[in-house]
């Protein structure tokens, strides 16, 4: 037996994997890794694997990047964790002063969790909180984007529509307000991205003076919705947003999670906006992928909303155990200086370019609706009928089959259903984008070149698509 099989024999006898039908696993090999180095992660056969999705989007400068990795061994030193309440220490503190410093003018106070869920849950419990303070607490519902995607705990899940994620638990969200996406793959043929994101904000204008008395905030994924399959839309989109919440009374949320630090091109998506929020959540890259954490910024007169004596009861009483842990400042810290020091929203330009051109080919392919892009997140979508953009049905799991080729390849390429994407590491050169891009080729032809999938199998969950 082999070392990949042995150490997948004893995971499959005692994990149960995220986000995974766990079956599965009895055709699809699980693969144990023992290293990781830049952009490749090495299995326990000596196999190595370009991860094309960072690590579900949370790498950004490479697996142990000594740069990272001395700074949280510098950290572990000194102070592991030391709870929050009552407590402070240098790094959360050096932290939040950079973060201030980074994110668009007026949002100055930061509050942390220790993952993009509980971010969502802290910035959906302060807007409402916020209004409760003000006198109004009729203000308790939230707006939405169809597709998109918020987190897995209850309340972001309310907030989400990816039906494959939600709805086996629709007996327990949050009645919310649901507007339709601004998604420009959905557009018009002959329609710009900019005109139809335009002509998408009326919904949304709609649902805001209809609802601005009980809507506490509008929550959204900033240009890209990368759950929903990497669909995305113009930033005039969130500059009309910006200007009709503050003309409703009406909250924003960034949920930034995903896009934050570098990935649409600026350090943060809302900058092509040239807003800012009222909340801002970071997570996933805010640490370079190295350990959780999230970030949740907002303005002084959010703050100020709940500042008064304690008898007031209008203190924000919330707390995860391991709020501002230093190990997880340490790491994102550190990231900071890279962004920093390699001048990296600069240099990923010329790696976006190549990433176009690398795929531009893709577009004439007979089973390619669309290659889309922003900045450093390139997606492939895959179709059944290229005239009518008529889908895939998901039980024939064609991207399944470009992941388990590029695994044959050596590349980390999971899709979103019929999405194929990149979302690589910053650290990636030219050289390897071509070779993600060959096989990405490769593995979209063999996928797209039988009539019926080879996958399907019937026992599987219903609204089944591969996450990303
Ligand atoms: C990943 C993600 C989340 C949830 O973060 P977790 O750390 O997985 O809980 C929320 N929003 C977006 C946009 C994400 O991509």
């Amino acid at each position: 037996m082999s070392l990949n099989q042995s150490w997948m024999q004893r995971d499959l006898a005692v994990l149960w994997h995220p986000c995974t039908q766990m079956k599965d696993h009895e055709q699809v090999p699980l693969i144990p890794i023992r290293r990781g180095e830049g952009v490749w992660l090495e299995d326990f056969d000596g196999k190595r694997y370009l991860d094309a999705v960072g690590s579900w989007w949370v790498n950004v400068f490479g697996h142990a990047n000594p740069r990272i990795g001395q700074r949280i061994k510098d950290q572990l030193d000194q102070l592991e964790h030391v709870m929050l309440a009552g407590f402070s220490h240098g790094p959360v503190i050096e932290l939040s002063e950079r973060l201030v410093a980074i994110t668009p003018a007026g949002l100055d106070r930061v509050f942390y969790a220790d993952n993009g869920s509980s971010g969502i849950e802290i910035a959906l419990k302060m807007s409402h909180h916020y209004w409760v303070n003000l006198g109004r607490p009729e203000k308790r519902r939230f707006i939405t984007l169809s597709n998109s995607y918020h987190g897995e705990t209850v309340a972001a899940m309310s907030v989400g529509d990816v039906p494959l994620f939600t709805s086996t638990y629709k007996a327990l969200l949050l009645d919310t307000l649901k507007v339709p996406s601004p998604d420009c793959y959905l557009r018009e043929p002959g329609v710009s991205w900019e005109d139809h994101s335009r002509l998408m904000f009326e919904h949304m204008e709609r649902t805001l003076a209809e609802h601005r008395d009980e809507a506490a905030a509008v929550i959204v994924e900033p240009l890209i919705q990368g759950a929903g399959g990497m669909r995305m839309y113009h930033p005039v989109y969130l500059k009309l947003l910006r200007e009709a919440c503050d003309r409703h009374g009406v909250l924003l949320i960034l949920d930034e999670i995903a896009v934050g630090f570098g990935r649409t091109g600026t350090m943060f998506a809302c900058e092509q906006a040239a807003i800012t929020p009222d909340f801002l959540c970071l997570s996933k890259a805010l640490t370079g992928g190295y350990l959780p954490m999230a970030a949740v910024l907002t303005t002084e007169a959010i703050y100020q909303a709940f500042y008064d004596d304690y008898g007031s009861l209008r203190g924000f009483l919330h707390s995860h155990t391991y709020t501002g842990n230093p190990l997880a400042c340490a790491a994102a810290l550190a990231t900071l200086d890279i962004f920093q020091q390699d001048n990296v929203i600069e240099a990923n330009k010329a790696l976006a370019r190549r990433m176009h051109s690398a795929t531009a080919h893709l577009a004439d392919h007979p089973h390619v609706a669309e290659v889309r892009q922003t900045g450093m997140a390139l997606a492939i979508e895959m179709v059944q009928d290229k005239a009518t953009r008529a889908p895939y049905p998901w039980q024939e799991r064609r991207g399944l089959q470009v992941y388990r080729h590029a695994l044959e390849r050596g590349a980390l390429l999971r899709p979103l259903g019929s999405v194929v994407y990149f979302l690589p590491p910053y650290v990636i050169s030219e050289e390897q984008i071509d070779f993600l891009a060959e096989v990405t080729t490769e593995g979209i032809d063999l996928a797209t070149r039988r009539s019926t999938g080879v996958y399907v199998n019937t026992g599987l969950h219903p609204d089944f698509r591969d996450p990303g």
